[in-house]
């Protein structure tokens, strides 16, 4: 049977945002997995983005800005049974929580990043983010921007990321198809949404993107994936996928740039040193007796703690 993943609340973003592509595409990329609702958990930061979770009919928490991948981190290790997934915008994953972003690259754990690339602070009215290109004049800008620009594709394969792909938010079925590829890879899978903000942003419009836009699944002989661990097919996957993340203005590519699911997840990594760390993780452990008393004797602690100072 098919959940339904929508809920009955007032989405609160503004006519012709983008997120509504994301949200709809996150919902049906649910309904297609077909896990049950009680198994999955949205996590996000701050920001227009971090609207998501209320709006999709599962486990959700709406953290502190820049802050989602380390809550993420700790629901995977306390759970490993939930599927998680991360939604948070180009502010809050690349300016405050850029140094979270890094880490996630190198520790892969299972889980997927959604990031929502509209090039401003939607939510603090319109200030650049780290995605808006030096000297562009966002109608929510009084000057051009200063600051030069992060490439969030560039940036999550050179920390190690084993899943890097774009999406567009307006296209609907193929963002539900990305999505759906990336809950399945075995790691972190990070995907730059490409995402209008029709209140701060008019340069990079949905007209704009549309023009620009085209599939990498659709070039002839475009293979992304890793087929066996081998450095030179590595290198190959590799070098290929940084070659194309380097490529924006008059043509953008979409799609998957690089798949590898030959490196080991972070859950591993912890399970070839405690061996039997997944087999009572912290979500399952037993926290009470039959009774309801606490397991845990916290009076012998504060005493352990008084006696060793
Ligand atoms: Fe969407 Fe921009 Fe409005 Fe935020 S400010 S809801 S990103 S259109």
């Amino acid at each position: 049977m098919a959940h339904n993943f929508k809920t009955d609340l007032w989405v609160d973003w503004c006519p012709g945002c983008g997120d509504f592509g994301i949200l709809a595409a996150i919902q049906q990329a649910l309904a297609e997995y077909n896990a049950k609702p009680e198994n999955y958990v949205i996590v996000s930061g701050i920001g227009c983005s971090a609207k998501t979770p209320h709006y999709v009919n599962v486990s959700g928490i709406h953290t502190l800005h820049g802050r989602a991948i380390p809550f993420a981190t700790g629901i995977k290790l306390s759970n490993p049974n939930l599927t998680v997934i991360l939604d948070g915008g180009d502010g809050d994953l690349l300016s405050i929580g850029a140094g979270h972003f890094v880490a996630a690259g190198r520790r892969n754990v299972d889980f997927t990043i959604i990031l929502h690339n509209n090039g401003v602070y939607g939510l603090t009215k319109g200030q650049a983010s780290p995605t808006l290109p030096r000297g562009t004049k966002t109608k929510g800008l009084q000057r051009p921007n200063i600051y030069d620009s992060l490439n969030p594709v560039a940036l999550a394969l050179s920390v190690g990321y084993t899943f890097v792909a774009r999406a567009y938010a307006f296209n609907i079925k193929n963002t539900k198809d990305i999505i759906l590829k990336a809950i399945k890879h075995k790691g972190t899978a990070v995907i730059d949404l490409l995402q209008p903000c029709p209140t701060y942003n008019d340069i990079n419009t949905k007209e704009w993107y549309d023009q620009r836009i085209y599939y990498l699944d659709q070039e002839k002989d475009w293979d992304p994936v890793v087929r066996k661990p081998e450095e030179e097919e590595v290198e190959k996957k590799y070098l290929q996928a940084i070659n194309k993340s380097l490529e924006w203005g008059d043509k953008i590519p979409v799609g998957i740039f690089y798949q590898n699911e030959f490196v080991p997840t972070y859950e591993e990594r912890i399970k070839q040193n405690f061996p039997n760390y997944f087999e009572d993780p912290p979500a399952t452990s037993q926290i009470s007796k039959k009774d309801g008393s606490a397991i845990v004797d916290m009076e012998n602690i504060f005493r352990d703690k008084i006696v060793r100072k």
